[in-house]
Order: C-alpha cells, then sequence, then structure tokens
C-alpha cells in the first residue's frame, strides 16, 4: 500500500489526534450529523482536518485515515473527485459570493459518482454573507443524507447564528504551552540550530494565540525580531523622538492585519497587568517598560478608547484606505495617549 503522506501530516499534530479519533470513531458508527463546524484560532490545521476528514468520509476502506489507494483517494489527491467540494473566497476576495452558494446547490442536489458520500468544505463560514448564508440554509436545514458539510469557524469574523445553529459545534484548542515548546522546537525550520527559548516563544506566544502552526510561521518569520522593531519605533513615538510618520515606515513593513492584531494584542496586555498587576502579563520581553509605564499612567478607559479606535481600523480596511496614512494615524493616537498621563499613585 502507498503511504500516504496526509496520515503524517495529522499524526504530526498531536493536539489533533483525540478529535480525528473521535470524528473517526463517528464515521465508523455512521452517526456523523449532517455538518461539523471546526471552531478554533487561525494556525491550529483546521483545514488540513477538513481535508483529511473528507479524505477519510470518501475512501472506500475503512481505515484509521484515508487509505491512500483506492480510487477515490486518488482522485482526491489528483483534487479531482467528483464528489468533493471546496467552497472558499476566490482570488483576492474576501467573501464567499453567493454564486459560489448557488454552485454549492447543485453539486449537493446530485447523487454521489464514486464514493457513499458527498463532502462539501466551506472555508470560511465569517466569510458568507447574508444572502450566500441563505442561499446556503436550505440545503443545511433539509439534509439529504448523503452529503457531509465541514464548515470552518477560524473564530476571525461573525458567523451568523442560523449557520452555526445548523452544525455540530467542534472545537479545537490549542496544545498546553508545555506542549507548544516542545513541538515547536522540533518543528521549526532546519535554519534553527539551536532551541528556541522559552521567553522568544513566550513573546510571539500570544501573537499567534498559542496556535502551533500560526507560531511556527511567526518564528520562520523572526517576528519576535520585527515585533521588537515597532515595539522601539512606538516608544521612540511615545517620548517624542521618532514622528508619526518616520515610525509608519516601520510599521509598514508588516502587513496591515498583523498590524493591527499585534496593537489589540499588546493593548490586551497593558490592560490586563493594569487590572491584575500581574508582571507575566508584560510581554513581549522588549515592551515591558513601556507598557508598565502606560498601564501605571494612563487611565482605562483611554486604554479602552484607543483599542477600539484600532478595532475600527480593521474595520476600514476593506475600503481602500491608504495605508500609510492609516497607521501614521494609529501611531498619532497612541501618542495621543500620553496627553492622559495622571499621576502615577504611590505603589
Ligand atoms: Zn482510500
Amino acid at each position: 500500500m502507498t503511504e500516504y503522506a496526509a496520515n503524517i501530516e495529522i499524526e504530526n499534530l498531536p493536539w489533533l489526534l483525540p478529535v480525528w479519533q473521535k470524528l473517526v470513531d463517528r464515521i465508523r458508527q455512521n452517526r456523523l450529523p449532517h455538518a461539523l463546524m471546526l471552531k478554533g484560532v487561525s494556525g491550529l490545521g483546521k483545514r488540513l482536518l477538513a481535508d483529511q476528514l473528507a479524505a477519510r468520509m470518501l475512501c472506500m476502506q475503512n481505515e484509521t485515515y484515508a487509505c491512500g489507494s483506492c480510487k477515490s483517494c486518488q482522485l482526491v489527491a489528483a483534487g479531482s473527485h467528483s464528489d468533493l467540494l471546496v467552497c472558499a473566497p476566490e482570488d483576492e476576495s474576501k467573501v464567499i459570493k453567493v454564486d459560489q452558494v448557488r454552485l454549492l446547490n447543485d453539486f449537493v442536489s446530485q447523487s454521489p459518482h464514486v464514493s457513499a458520500v458527498k463532502v462539501v468544505i466551506l472555508d470560511p463560514a465569517s466569510a458568507l454573507n447574508q444572502n450566500a448564508a441563505n442561499a446556503l440554509l436550505k440545503n443545511l436545514e433539509e439534509p439529504s443524507g448523503r452529503v457531509i458539510y465541514i464548515i470552518l469557524d477560524h473564530l476571525a469574523g461573525n458567523v451568523l447564528p442560523t449557520i452555526r445553529s445548523r452544525c455540530q459545534v467542534v472545537d479545537i484548542r490549542p496544545p498546553s504551552e508545555t506542549d507548544l515548546v516542545d513541538w515547536i522546537n522540533q518543528h521549526l525550520p532546519t535554519s534553527h540550530d539551536s532551541p528556541i527559548t522559552e521567553d522568544t516563544i513566550a513573546d510571539v506566544m500570544q501573537l499567534a494565540s498559542g496556535a502551533p502552526l500560526a507560531l511556527k510561521q511567526l518564528m520562520a518569520e523572526e517576528a519576535h525580531l520585527k515585533q521588537r522593531e515597532l515595539i522601539t519605533s512606538l516608544g521612540g513615538v511615545l517620548k517624542n523622538k521618532v514622528t508619526p510618520v518616520d515610525a509608519a515606515k516601520v510599521w509598514l513593513t508588516i502587513p496591515m492585519m498583523k498590524l493591527i492584531a499585534w496593537q489589540i494584542a499588546w493593548l490586551d496586555n497593558i490592560i490586563r497587568y493594569q487590572l491584575t498587576k500581574d508582571r507575566s502579563m508584560l510581554k513581549p520581553a522588549s515592551a515591558v517598560d513601556m507598557f508598565k509605564y502606560l498601564a501605571d499612567s494612563i487611565p482605562c478607559d483611554h486604554l479602552f478608547e484607543l483599542r477600539q479606535l484600532i478595532l475600527d481600523a480593521q474595520m476600514g480596511l476593506n475600503s481602500n484606505l491608504n495605508e500609510s496614512l492609516l497607521v501614521e494615524d494609529l501611531l498619532i493616537k497612541w501618542k495621543a495617549l500620553m496627553g492622559f498621563r495622571q499621576k502615577k499613585s504611590a505603589s
């Protein structure tokens, strides 16, 4: 039997194995719901899980993984299985269009050609706008028994409750911190010959929401160094030593989505420290002094206000705004925090 490379991939992601085993047991017992929603932050391998699950459902053998050698598995590997449909935003678009859902509806209205069932992977649910969701709902409400939907929710946008309520939700959770550190050191690109320290991992862990594949990507991009650079330029702005225009040039070296997410993560740390005085919240290491200073001197409501302004900027990202203006504006808002300083309490 040919070895199915994808099996190895799932086995390399140990936090997915308990979920995988549960779902395979249900496939074997014929107890799989007609719609599964795999829910969890980005970077946990949910799409890989969905792809593997689809292959396993379509496979003609009854093994733990898709066998890799039957006719169905060969068609899946070639990307030409007529009973498998992947519905995801096309090209640069961020939304699943209603026309794509109409094609999906045509697909599910026909009987399976090769396998016993048809499988639809929808990635992600938040990309469905109201019209597309409405077009999908009828089929989700009246399952045919021969169609299984695997719908992904990366927690990065709103999923319409009407969609969620028709799915069985499967929570995919990140591994423990210790398991994550072990895993990341085993799976880092070969250019990293010395083990990555826990401190470095702690610096970027939050940026990845603890998701191993996202963390691996950040480590490969040396995001911890990039983050340090951004923090340094922010510190310069707050101290009036660097202009927002110059700092924006540094900030714009990373993608906007990431830039927004990182700022939210920083502000969350500042706010958590302010509320709890738990020093472990002061992350990343390069920002400890700055974040402590802000937490000790800026009233909470102004921190929340800035957080909201950053989230508002995120909402505006799709509307072709000039990115450098947007970033300069955000830096000016960070700088404005300094105007709200109050006398440090005696603590
Ligand atoms: Zn097979």
